[in-house]
């Protein structure tokens, strides 16, 4: 532990008046260089989170370190923290330089090595040759570009975006994802950033910190949290799921009632129920073995790269996801048999 970057340690905030703590026992830590997901549904307490990191808000109890200096007693501004606001924050009537220098002037760096720097930020965002416009003149991509490299120029310590792609039209987005896990895998800098967005997550974290009410409900990596989610929470936030109860007769098969014997990979012990998920793209049509569910195509929806279907097995349906390049497709009506390879069903609750 001693030789994590960022170390958060039973980290607590009540607001004063409000009875519940909106940050509750959060614990949590980074490796160099990580990139850190906080995800969850509005008001889980993640921007509180990252405004308690920032020195912005003071927390109620818990400790903060940074390289091991426990950041309580370092106030905000000698705190080396790069911060990308929702809104960017940028100043309007300087220029996109001004902007990107600001930081560097706080912090009394010399003119000449200023212009530099800002030259080399400008340069890693993509915005070479903006250095003159005024932010007004920029589109909101290059706005979020440089709000970014106002947060770099100062070679920050630790780097915390809050939101940063919600005011971007969905393929600007996508591209900005990509764009910011580069700039910072480029630049090698540690990342939290803040986001309701489960895509958002998953493509550009390398860990993700699951939150619900205040609480941490997993951190793992997106697989971990996708294939292997600790609660049903988490199970039903990250993707949609076909969720199953049963009872656990034999290592690795639980009888579900009404609809059979499910087998699985993981363990789980004798005699209990479990929750069983089966991700809808894990199916596969008309094959045989175990877990082979006789049903009928109820509803199709064609997606482009995949056929959403809703399959009724028995008295319940199952939502399965197929890629369309598969030769034929099912139609409404047919009789089809899902399979899913027992890897495929997942226990909740079964750490990876
Ligand atoms: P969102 O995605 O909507 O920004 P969030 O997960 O970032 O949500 P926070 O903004 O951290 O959530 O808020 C967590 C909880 O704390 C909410 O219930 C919110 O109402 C409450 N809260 C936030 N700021 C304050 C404040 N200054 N005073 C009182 N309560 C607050």
């Amino acid at each position: 532990m001693a030789d994590k970057h960022v170390i958060v340690e039973q980290l607590v905030k009540t607001y004063p008046g409000s009875g519940a703590p909106s940050v509750d026992h959060v614990d949590f830590d980074l490796e160099k260089g990580e990139m850190l997901a906080l995800l969850g549904p509005s008001g889980c307490g993640k921007t509180t989170i990252l405004r308690m990191v920032a020195g912005l808000i003071t927390p109620t109890s818990g400790r903060i370190r940074l390289d091991g200096r426990d950041m309580a007693e370092i106030p905000v501004h000698k705190r080396n923290m790069g911060m990308v606001f929702q809104s960017y924050a940028l100043f309007p009537h300087m220029s996109v330089a001004e902007n990107v220098a600001f930081g560097l002037e706080m912090r009394g760096v010399p003119k000449a090595e200023r212009a530099a720097r800002v030259e080399r930020a400008l340069d890693l965002v993509k915005l070479r040759g903006y250095g003159e416009r005024r932010i007004t003149q920029l589109s909101g991509g290059q706005q979020q570009r440089c709000a970014i490299a106002r947060s770099l120029v100062i070679e920050p310590q630790l780097l915390l975006l809050d939101e940063p792609l919600s005011n971007l039209d969905a393929k600007l987005r996508d591209e900005m994802r990509e764009e910011i896990r580069d700039i910072q895998a480029r630049t090698g800098v540690t990342a939290i950033f803040v986001t309701h967005d489960q895509d958002e997550a998953l493509s550009m974290a390398d860990r993700l910190a699951v939150m619900s009410a205040g609480r941490i409900e997993q951190i793992g990596t997106p697989r971990q949290i996708f294939d292997r989610p600790a609660t049903e929470f988490v199970a039903n936030f990250i993707g949609a799921g076909n969720f199953l109860t049963g009872t656990v007769v034999e290592p690795h098969q639980a009888n579900v009632p009404g609809l059979g014997m499910v087998v699985f990979g993981l363990d789980a012990p004798l005699g209990k129920d479990v929750r069983l998920l089966v991700r809808p793209h894990r199916f596969t049509l008309n094959g045989k073995g175990e877990n082979a569910f006789e049903g009928v195509v109820r509803h199709l929806v064609y997606r482009g790269d995949t056929l959403t279907l809703d399959v009724d097995v028995k008295d319940r349906t199952f939502l399965v996801d197929l890629p369309t390049h598969a030769g034929t497709l099912p139609e409404r009506g047919d009789r089809v048999t899902l399979t899913v390879a027992r890897d495929d069903v997942t226990v909740i609750g079964t750490a990876a």
